[in-house]
């Protein structure tokens, strides 16, 4: 089980072959558009990469600065999208499973894992650094579906989000602790 998960899940962007992880990531979404017939169009893909390349959820308003400010290196300044254009590649994302909505934050994240479309999704927010990780329960999505069905309720997201400390962040709170308690 533990072999089938993506070497970069769980690493928060950090001790990583980051550029690779990108290559990764949009080769892999472009691949599943063309089984699908669905289109990435350069919208599309500089806004997933955008997303990957910066592993944490990130606003439309923050997306649509992002891709103006990387237009900045090129010759000719490339306008800023239109905010309309990137909800619209935000929702293409999200329908085609590259990227999840967080409600609690109003962002948007790349998706971390390959999973079916309709499966119930964990993510764990630091709130110290904003570092997102996104865990799949089988489990949880089973009792979840269970516990909807009994009370006859229809769900439109199947997104948790649990707030708290990275490993990083509570590893560092705890180094800060005994620094404390030595002193
Ligand atoms: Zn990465
Ligand atoms: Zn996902
Ligand atoms: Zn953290």
């Amino acid at each position: 089980m533990e072999m089938n998960r993506p070497a970069r899940s769980g690493a928060y962007g950090h001790d990583h072959d980051h550029s690779a992880c990108v290559a990764e990531a949009l080769a892999r979404a472009e691949a599943c558009c063309d089984g699908r017939g669905a289109r990435l169009t350069p919208l599309r893909r500089r806004v997933l990469e955008e997303l990957v390349d910066s592993h944490l959820p990130l606003g439309a308003y923050e997306l649509v600065e992002r891709l103006g400010n990387a237009a900045e290196g090129a010759d000719k300044p490339a306008p800023k999208p239109a905010p309309m254009s990137v909800y619209r590649a935000l929702d293409f994302l999200v329908s085609e499973g590259f990227a999840h909505r967080l409600e609690s934050r109003n962002a948007y994240i790349a998706c971390g894992r390959e999973h079916a479309a309709d499966d119930v999704v964990v993510f764990l927010i630091c709130e110290t650094c904003g570092a997102t990780a996104e865990v799949a329960s089988h489990a949880v999505g089973r009792d979840l579906a269970w516990a909807t069905r009994a009370a006859g309720f229809t769900p439109r997201t199947r997104v948790i989000e649990i707030a708290g400390a990275c490993a990083r962040c509570a590893a560092a709170a705890e180094t800060g602790g005994h620094a404390e308690a030595a002193r």
